[in-house]
């Protein structure tokens, strides 16, 4: 289907569905050709709704065989079919839909609804899956109790899971055997779910604050049960937390979770039965890096913390999907920050959301954290819905205050149990307790774009009388010029010549009180009485707000910041603010010389933080991270030339490198790490200041540093020093890095998992044979497009990790995307709609980029068969 003929969905036209379905019988027939599904449907017309509404149910790529009313099997001319469902004219005020389907779970490589993955079946249903498996209102505002009886062949599928409790299990006859599963929660069918196959698993028993007893069970792969065990840990603590922290108590008697090796997305939140991307739940030391067992905590958490926030109460319409995903995002980043390091935690997730959600917000793309518009649903599982929308949450958080805060998400949670709900509700329950009116505050989650704040100060000695002059400015996004100002919550501090920070008495001009001001015009004049002396200003800290700071602060107050703030992310927020601000006007054309001398004095800095006594080894490690290619061709903007960016951003790195060479070679040396492995936040911080001092070491290019690096890879006894040390090979000795890889693959990359940071590395050097080495590992007979993670390990790491290469000024890099792109699209067009967006900057290059970017997008919109997923972005990636 092209474009043109695509209809926008829109949120003002939403409307209740004239039907509801209070009850759901399934008996799932599993076969390895086809899939046989008879359903039973406790229809009831809405109250209100027209006598002779008719009753719309979705249905795709399903073939039916049967369809009844009661006992009245219906004829063709009963009912309209077509290729998105099935009509009926005039249906009873009440009665039982019976339909018969069958499915081919072998052939579907979309991995949406019913699909087999290494033989196991298993289902994705968010968001329009269900469809894909039985006719239904497939809308998240029809709840319904599901009864699901599922029957398979001994051998093939021992295993029988859905969601609910197990209430019912048996033999039959030709080796046959059947489960039946309940679920007593009244559940959107987004929410479905079912896993037949054969899978080991491990079991553990938790036992809620109430004392009730809960069976938690993860399946893998047979062989894999081992690998396991982190996420069960991590499981049982998420569920502590969340009573701790949320009062969210579990609700089922069983919880399982089911790991799958095919998966467009990371996990999904099915109630009592969440199915995972295998790559988040297995991991050992020997395969997994201190990063992925991070992440494999924090996704095991969201998608437990959904039960609530998703499932409890889930949304109104796919309109509000940041309802649940901004609010769980949440819950999950906090849960991080109580298990590890705060300020660590939460300067990686503002990182995480400056390299992808400010991309998106600058872009043709940009959209509001709630859309009042999309194509495809699907296109709308982005950095703004979640990573935005978490940051917009916060923001409540700080505003209210922590323990408000808490009272409205409660009342959140018991006013709307059990229903569909949406954003306006949700902020309802936030005015409600703290008695604010909160209405220019939602502007966050319906306006787009990225707030751009300027700042000046005077300080007069004699009055002791600070003045701080704030403007906000939101810029245009495409199709929205007319913005108005945004809430924002400013944390502050006085920072003092020694660093403490000075108090203050009276404050006028805005709304300031303790260390926040809330700027909420376009801009405000704030005299802030009783400063002693003249204080060197620390705004945004912990990043309380999501924008962007336009003034440049002279070197000096960063530099002040970065050695004494009291706030460990303005601390290192001003460190990387230092070194930007000195290297990116060297990056432009004709741009000036590199700053040595300035730099020289970041250095200093840097050496003395690495010196201090009281921050953690994380924290360190962390700063050693100097600003990334990204990061530079953001404040850059437009016109990039690649090459240039790569070129003095290496040249900036190693007179850093230079400047504390010895100080990081003892550092190196110095750091002492315990004999027997931990994932833990202490540990894996400790391996990152060696790994991150050895990383800033490499860019010196030193032959004796290389030989320090190759010995911490052969020296390694766990997958993090091990992928880390050739990870800094492929950076910057690329001619030792093919070697190395070959030993890598042949000794370690057995696991898929394994395999996939193989791909990734590979993916990553840079050097003129970069475009036919992933061409060739296409070719590898163990890679197969079909499989959404062997392709985000080799095509998104080369996107992401190779940014020269990818942008190549002959085109070749885009044209490899592309050409990706389309291939998948055939397919899988869920995940071809998301590869797109790496096309989002291409307004950003220099003309020559430019030009070869737009046609390969050209050459996309123009494919015959484009999907309407890739369509969307495509046009919109143009346009914008
Ligand atoms: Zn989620």
């Amino acid at each position: 289907m092209r474009s043109e003929e695509q209809k926008n969905v829109y949120l003002e036209d939403y409307k209740p569905s004239d039907y509801l379905i209070p009850k759901t019988e399934m008996w799932i027939d599993f076969a390895p050709e086809r899939t046989r599904i008879t359903t039973d449907l406790h229809i009831e017309r809405r109250a209100g709704a027209a006598e002779d509404a008719p009753l719309e149910l979705d249905g795709e790529h399903i073939e039916l065989v049967s369809i009844a009313i009661g006992d009245e099997v219906l004829g063709a001319g009963q009912y309209e079919l077509s290729d998105k469902g099935l009509v009926l004219l005039a249906p009873p005020e009440s009665f039982v839909l019976s339909t018969v389907v069958d499915v081919e779970p072998e052939k579907n490589k979309s991995l949406e609804g019913l699909y087999r993955s290494s033989g196991n079946w298993c289902t994705q249903c968010e968001a329009e899956g269900f469809r894909r498996i039985t006719y239904f209102l497939d809308r998240p505002d029809v709840m319904s109790v599901f009864t699901v009886k599922m029957v398979a062949d001994k051998d093939l599928a021992p295993v029988l899971l859905s969601n609910g409790n197990p209430v019912d299990r048996g033999e039959m006859s030709n080796n046959r055997h059947f489960a039946e599963w309940h679920d007593p929660h009244p559940k959107p069918s987004y929410l479905f779910a079912m896993v037949a196959g054969n899978l080991d698993h491990i079991s553990e028993k938790f036992t809620t604050k109430s004392g009730k007893k809960v069976d938690l069970n993860i399946y893998a792969e047979p062989g894999k049960a081992e690998l396991c065990t982190y996420a069960m840990d991590a499981l049982v603590r998420s569920m502590k937390w969340d009573e701790d922290r949320f009062g969210c108590e579990y609700d089922l008697d069983v919880f399982n979770i089911v790991a799958v090796s095919d998966f467009n997305a990371g996990a999904m939140e099915n109630k009592g039965l969440n199915i995972f991307n295998d790559r988040f739940v297995l991991a050992d030391p020997a395969t997994a890096t201190d990063e992925d067992y991070a992440l494999i905590e924090r996704i095991i958490a969201h998608e437990y913390f959904h039960n609530y926030t998703g499932n409890r109460v889930t949304c109104r319409d796919w309109f509000q999907l940041c309802l649940k995903e901004g609010l769980t995002v949440f819950r999950d980043q906090e849960f991080s920050s109580d298990e590890r390091f705060r300020d660590v935690e939460r300067i990686d997730d503002v990182k995480g959301l400056r390299q992808s959600q400010f991309i998106e917000d600058s872009g043709p793309l940009a959209h509001p954290p709630r859309p009042s518009q999309y194509e495809q649903i699907d296109n709308f599982y982005t950095t703004t819905v979640y990573e935005k929308g978490a940051e917009v949450v916060r923001m409540l958080m700080t505003l209210l205050g922590k323990e408000t805060f808490h009272k409205g998400v409660d009342l959140y949670l018991d006013r709307h149990d059990g229903d569909a709900a949406t954003i306006e509700q949700f902020i309802k329950c936030f005015e409600d307790v703290s008695e604010r009116d909160l209405s220019q505050f939602q502007k966050w989650y319906t306006q787009a774009g990225r707030p751009e704040v300027t700042y000046s100060s005077a300080y007069d000695a004699d009055e002791k009388v600070l003045t701080l002059n704030l403007t906000q400015n939101v810029p245009s996004t495409p199709g929205d010029s007319e913005k108005s100002p945004m809430v924002l919550p400013i944390k502050f501090g006085l920072v003092s010549s020694n660093g403490e920070d000075l108090s203050w008495e009276r404050a006028e001009g805005a709304e300031v009180h303790d260390d926040l001001i809330v700027l909420d015009q376009s801009e405000a004049s704030i005299t802030i009485h009783g400063v002693s002396s003249a204080p060197v200003l620390s705004l945004f800290r912990e990043f309380s707000a999501p924008v962007s700071v336009q003034t440049r602060a002279p070197l000096e107050e960063d530099l002040h910041r970065a050695r004494l703030d009291g706030d460990p992310f303005n601390r290192w927020e001003s460190l990387q603010s230092a070194i930007l601000n000195i290297v990116t006007p060297s990056m432009a054309q004709d741009g000036p010389n590199l700053d040595e001398d300035n730099l020289e004095k970041v250095a200093s800095a840097l050496s003395q933080t690495l010196e201090s006594q009281e921050l953690s080894p994380s924290f360190k490690a962390l700063c050693l991270k100097l600003p990334t290619y990204q990061d530079f061709a953001q404040r850059l903007g437009k016109n990039i030339h690649p090459e240039r960016i790569k070129q003095v951003r290496r040249q900036a790195v190693q007179l850093v490198a230079n400047s504390l060479r010895g100080q990081l070679v003892t550092l190196y040396s110095a750091v002492k790490l315990p004999e027997t492995y931990k994932p833990d936040a202490k540990q894996s911080g400790l391996r990152a200041l060696r790994i991150q001092s050895l990383a800033l070491l490499a860019a010196l290019e030193d032959k004796q540093i290389f030989e320090m690096v190759e010995s911490h890879y052969q020296a390694a006894q766990n997958m993090t020093d091990r992928q880390a040390a050739l990870a800094i090979i492929c950076a910057y000795a690329p001619e030792r890095a093919e070697e190395l890889l070959e030993h890598f693959k042949a000794n370690y990359a057995e696991p898929m998992t394994v395999y996939d940071k193989w791909l990734g590395l590979s993916a990553s050097i840079d050097d003129n044979r970069a475009i036919d080495r992933i061409k060739m590992l296409m070719e590898d007979e163990r890679f197969s497009l079909e499989t959404p993670n062997r392709v985000r390990s080799l095509v998104g790491s080369f996107i992401q990790g190779n940014p020269t290469q990818f942008a190549r000024e002959d085109g070749a890099g885009f044209d490899l995307v592309a050409d990706t792109i389309l291939k998948i699209d055939k397919f899988n067009p869920q995940v071809a709609g998301r590869f797109a967006v790496a096309f989002r900057i291409w307004r950003n290059y220099e003309s020559n980029r430019q030009n070869a970017a737009r046609k390969a997008l050209e050459r996309m919109k123009d494919e015959e068969s484009i999907s309407p997923n890739l369509s969307e972005m495509v046009n919109k990636t143009l346009a914008g």
